[in-house]
C-alpha cells in the first residue's frame, strides 16, 4: 500500500518515532490540529486542557499573541543568521532581559538549541575551566541520584543510573559519581546532623573524587522527571561550601524549574548562594520554539578565557537563532509584565486545596504541591496510555510518569479550568 492511502494517524504510527516508544507497539496518540491558551484541539474537534503545559514549556498558554507576533515580526526581518562574527538585536535584547532576572553573578550567556545541549555546554565549560586552571584530571562529574538532565550522551551520564538505564549503555557512558538524593524534603525542618541531612555522604563522595571531578550538577530544589521530588534548599547552600573548599564547580539545571514555576523566579532563589553555571530551557520561549541557554559567572568565563586554548569549544549552527531569541524575549516580557508571583501563589493554593482529598484514596502514597506543580504520588506505576484513554472523558490531557500523576498547568489557567485539571487527576488516582 502506498503511504498516500494511509490516514494521518496511520502514517504516524507506521513511520514516525515518538518519545520513549516502541515502534512495534505505538501507544494511543491524538492528532492535534490547533492550540490556543490552555487548550489543544483534536482532529475530531474535542478540546482538551493541556495540564502538562506540553512537557512544562508552554507556560503562558498555546499560541500566546505577544509571543507569536514577536516571531512573525522577526520572521519578516531576519529568520536566521550565523552567530560567528555577527550579532543581532534579538540576541542582545534577550541577554539584557535575562541579566535582569537571573542570579546576579551569572553574567555570561551561551545560547543553544535545547535543554540537553545546554547541559552539554555546562559540562564542557566545567571541564575547560578545570583544564585552564591546570587540573587536567578533572573531567568527571558528581551528581545526586534520581536526577534528570536530558538525553544526549553527557547529560544522560548524570541522569539517575537506574531509570536512565545506565546498564543498557554500559561502556558507552562516561563514568560519574553518584550520591543519594538529598534526604530532607522541602517541607521538613533542616536537620543539622550531616549524617542525616546528606551532607556527610556528599562530602565523602566529593573528597574521594576531588582530583577527578570537574563539577557537581543537580536540579535545585525540584527533581522533575526523576520523581517530582522537592528537597530542602539548605542542602544546596552547604553543597556550595563543599564545592568551594574542593575547587569543584556547582552547576544548577533549572531547565524545569526556571521562570516562576516553583513560586520563585528560579529555584536558586530559595538558596542563599548562587551556582557557577546554570542551565535554562523549556519555558524560556514560553514553549513556542526550541531554545535554551547556559549562563555562567566571571570566574568560569574568564577562567576559560585565560587558559589554553582560551576559546570555548562549542558553537552550534543555529546558535542565538533570532526567531528563538525574539520568542524568548517576548515570553519573558509576558512573564514579568504580570504579577506572576501572585498568579503562581493562587494556582498553588488551589492545587493544595483541591488535591488534598487524594490523600484519602487507598493507593495514594503522597500529595505534594510547590508553586504551579501539583503531584499525586501513587503506590504503583501508573499507565500513561490508560490516562490517555480517559482524556476525552475528563477534558484534560494528563501524562503520568512512573508513579506520579502530576500537573504543571500554564500560568493562564483559570480557577475553573484548574478545577477541571484537579478533578481529572483525582479521577485518574481513583481509576488507575
Ligand atoms: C527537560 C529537561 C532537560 C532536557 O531538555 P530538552 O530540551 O528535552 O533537551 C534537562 N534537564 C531538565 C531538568 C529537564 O527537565
Amino acid at each position: 500500500m502506498s503511504t498516500a492511502e494511509l490516514s494521518q494517524l496511520e502514517f504516524d504510527q507506521q513511520h514516525l518515532w515518538h518519545p520513549y516508544t516502541n515502534v512495534a507497539k505505538p501507544g494511543p496518540t491524538f492528532v492535534v490540529k490547533e492550540g490556543e491558551g490552555v487548550h489543544i484541539t483534536l482532529e475530531d474537534g474535542t478540546r482538551l486542557i493541556d495540564a502538562m503545559s506540553s512537557w512544562w514549556c508552554m507556560m503562558h498558554g498555546h499560541r500566546h499573541p505577544a509571543i507569536t507576533s514577536a516571531i512573525h515580526e522577526q520572521l519578516d526581518r531576519l529568520p536566521h543568521v550565523m552567530f560567528g562574527g555577527l550579532t543581532h538585536d534579538p540576541a542582545i535584547d534577550l541577554g539584557r532581559k535575562l541579566l535582569q532576572i537571573t542570579p546576579d553573578s551569572l553574567t555570561w550567556i551561551f545560547y543553544c538549541d535545547s535543554g540537553s545541549v545546554s547541559v552539554e555546554v555546562a559540562m564542557k565549560m566545567a571541564v575547560q575551566y578545570q583544564h585552564a586552571q591546570g587540573f587536567e584530571g578533572r573531567s568527571q562529574f558528581a551528581t545526586v541520584r534520581s536526577g534528570y538532565h536530558g538525553d544526549t550522551w553527557k547529560a544522560m551520564s548524570v541522569c539517575d543510573p537506574d531509570t536512565g538505564m545506565h546498564h543498557l549503555f554500559q561502556g558507552a557512558l562516561s563514568v560519574q559519581h553518584f550520591v543519594a538524593r538529598p534526604p530532607i524534603t522541602l517541607g521538613q525542618d533542616w536537620v543539622e546532623d550531616p549524617a542525616q541531612n546528606g551532607i556527610a555522604a556528599l562530602r565523602a563522595l566529593l573528597e574521594a573524587g576531588a582530583d577527578k571531578i570537574a563539577g557537581f550538577i543537580l536540579e535545585p530544589v525540584v527533581q522533575g522527571t526523576g520523581g517530582m521530588y522537592f528537597y530542602h534548599p539548605e542542602y544546596l547552600n552547604q553543597a556550595r561550601s563543599l564545592c568551594d573548599e574542593l575547587g569543584i564547580l556547582l552547576i544548577f539545571d533549572e531547565i524545569a524549574t526556571g521562570f516562576g514555576r516553583t513560586g520563585e523566579m528560579f529555584a536558586t532563589d530559595f538558596c542563599t548562594v548562587e551556582p557557577d553555571i546554570i542551565c535554562l530551557g523549556k519555558g524560556l520561549t514560553g514553549g513556542h520554539i526550541s531554545f535554551a541557554c547556559t549562563m555562567t559567572n566571571d570566574r568560569v568565563a574568564l577562567g576559560i578565557g585565560g587558559g589554553s586554548p582560551g576559546i570555548f569549544m562549542h558553537g552550534p549552527t543555529y546558535m542565538a537563532n533570532p526567531l528563538a531569541c525574539a520568542a524568548a524575549k517576548a515570553a519573558l516580557d509576558v512573564l514579568t509584565g504580570q504579577d506572576w508571583r501572585a498568579r503562581v501563589a493562587a494556582i498553588s493554593d488551589q492545587l493544595t486545596q483541591e488535591l488534598a482529598p487524594a490523600r484519602a484514596l487507598p493507593n495514594v502514597r503522597d500529595v505534594r504541591v510547590l508553586g504551579a506543580i501539583g503531584v499525586i504520588e501513587m503506590a504503583h506505576v501508573v499507565s500513561a496510555d490508560a490516562a490517555h484513554g480517559l482524556a476525552h472523558e475528563m477534558g484534560v490531557f494528563l501524562r503520568p510518569f512512573g508513579k506520579n500523576i502530576y500537573t504543571m498547568p500554564p500560568f493562564v489557567t483559570t480557577p475553573e479550568q484548574l478545577s477541571q485539571i484537579t478533578a481529572g487527576m483525582l479521577h485518574l488516582a481513583q481509576e488507575l
